[in-house]
């Protein structure tokens, strides 16, 4: 329940004239719930002249939004586009603002604790992810600086000095005024501190020079993603140059590996990446999708000393010594995410993969199991290995073969998993025209009865509800989960890949010329 003192903030910052006129007489330690309830109201003036006076040492979003005292919710999910340009052209005046009712004390900001996802419960409806986020706080620190520079000493800007700390996604389209901001630091009294950092659509002489300047040496999370062309060398290379000693979560585009018929000098590069990961000595998370990997899991994750909690080899064309590695290593009775989607482990590797699932079974929270070639005749010992991993929240297994009828022992099943939250489950294979061959393509994949398949769903459903577990969300996302990030970058994602495309016909044109 809201707090008295929360309804107060409520009526006082949803009118703003009044609001902004009271700040001034308002004691400092109000700041946070007022914050909060402006943030509720999507109430973007007061939130800048919030921060712009903000009389605390931090500012941090997440525990602000967060659960308090006051106002049970949490609302770090809201990334407002009106409330966080707000925050940030704040904050860009309480640097510049020489006439704010309180010392500056600010030293620390954190923005890391906003979550991206795809409804807006608020007013205005509209997000700024994290790659918007990213550009607007570099060009606000560079025009701060343009500012602060052309002011005479002593006077508001100068001597500020506030860490940032903030999650960056950084592609070519905001490259340049990022790697401006990262580079321009040491002078600017806004100074960017990367916790984790995203990078897609970029070439990868920019990567390298951005990632430098970005302090990977306290770097959390690395994710390298789309549209990068980084393959085993080039890792080697960045990752002998570059210390990313406190680094805990690694994700690599797909085809950085490629295994088939290695040189021995290629072998060596392998051996050496294992050995630079096994430096890392926080590294608990680690995804490898589409690279193939066959028969070198273990030269590549055998030096590790410590064990991985998430590992995704989705599409990586795992052998059965890479299963067996797993079942048999370090690595299996840590694991909390596992994601083999793109292999048929149940059909060729029964005995390691049930292994592997058991060890896990104590603390595996989520398994992607998507394209998997898990068969109706699977199902018996799918279900007597699912049902020791009790502490499973999320299960994915989009595009097996699976009829209704097999589906719906699956439910049953899932309704003794105490901390199930989510299926994604597939479309049943009873629901597409016969002799339809997987795993489904492009153009057979939508091609089903959708009238047979709401029946089906509507009776997966009751089977939930009633062994009273309406808390799991079953549903089957046909193109994949909704991701924020892809969804914020999508048109500079396609025309990269168009561009990307066009150099490639280029090229292959100006080779058929030189034939001729
Ligand atoms: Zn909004």
């Amino acid at each position: 329940m809201k707090s008295l003192r929360f309804v107060s903030a409520e009526a006082l910052v949803s009118n703003p004239q009044v609001a902004r006129k009271s700040l001034r007489n308002v004691a400092h330690n109000l700041y946070p719930l007022l914050f909060k309830a402006s943030y509720l109201l999507d109430q973007g003036e007061v939130i800048h002249d919030l921060l712009e006076n903000w009389p605390l040492t931090e500012f941090n979003l997440g525990s602000l939004l967060g659960q308090t005292a006051d106002h049970p919710g949490d609302i770090r999910s809201r990334a407002c586009r009106t409330c966080l340009e707000a925050c940030l052209r704040g904050l860009r005046d309480y640097v510049l603002n020489d006439s704010s009712v309180y010392s500056k004390r600010l030293r620390v900001v954190d923005l890391t604790g906003i979550k991206d996802v795809e409804v807006q419960l608020c007013k205005c409806k509209k997000s700024l992810g994290r790659w918007g986020r990213t550009r607007l706080l570099a060009t606000l620190c560079l025009e701060l600086l343009g500012e602060v520079q052309k002011q005479q000493p002593g006077s508001s800007g100068s001597g500020v000095g506030i860490d940032v700390l903030v999650n960056l996604f950084v592609t070519d389209g905001n490259y340049e005024a990022v790697a401006q901001a990262l580079k321009m630091r040491r002078a600017s009294p806004l100074k960017l501190r990367c916790v984790t950092f995203r990078a897609d659509s970029l070439d990868r002489a920019k990567l390298f020079s951005v990632l430098r300047l970005a302090e990977p040496e306290s770097l959390q999370k690395l994710e390298v993603v789309h549209n990068v062309r980084l393959q085993m060398e080039h890792l080697e290379g960045l990752l002998s140059h570059v210390g990313f000693s406190q680094l805990v979560s690694l994700t690599l585009p797909a085809r950085t590996f490629d295994v088939h018929r290695l040189t021995a000098e290629e072998e060596l590069v392998l051996a050496s990446i294992g050995e630079k990961l096994s430096q890392m000595t926080h590294l608990t998370e680690l995804s490898l999708a589409f690279s193939t990997l066959t028969g070198k899991l273990r030269k590549l994750l055998s030096p590790l000393r410590t064990p991985l909690r998430a590992l995704e080899l989705a599409n990586c064309s795992l052998s059965y010594a890479d299963m067996a590695f797993l079942a048999n290593g370090l690595h299996s009775f840590h694991l909390e995410v596992l994601d083999l989607s793109g292999h048929s482990v149940v059909a060729l590797y029964p005995s390691t993969f049930f292994k592997l699932l058991n060890q896990a079974s104590q603390t595996l929270r989520v398994l992607s199991l998507e394209e998997c070639s898990i068969e109706d005749s699977h199902v018996n010992r799918m279900i007597m290995g699912l049902i020791p991993c009790r502490k499973l929240q999320e299960f994915k297994f989009l595009g097996n073969p699976l009829t209704s009828r097999a589906l719906k022992c699956l439910f049953r099943a899932f309704t003794e998993l105490p901390k199930l939250k989510s299926i994604e489950f597939p479309v049943p294979k009873d629901c597409y025209p016969d002799g339809t061959s997987y795993p489904l393509d492009d153009s057979s994949l939508p091609n089903f009865d959708h009238q047979k398949y709401e029946e089906i769903a509507r009776e997966l459903q009751a089977i939930l509800l009633q062994a009273n577990r309406d808390d799991i969300k079953a549903s089957t996302p046909l193109y994949g989960s909704y991701d924020p990030d892809i969804h914020e970058t999508s048109n500079e994602l396609g025309s990269f890949l168009l561009q990307s495309l066009k150099n490639a016909l280029e090229s292959f044109s100006t080779a058929l010329q030189k034939m001729e």
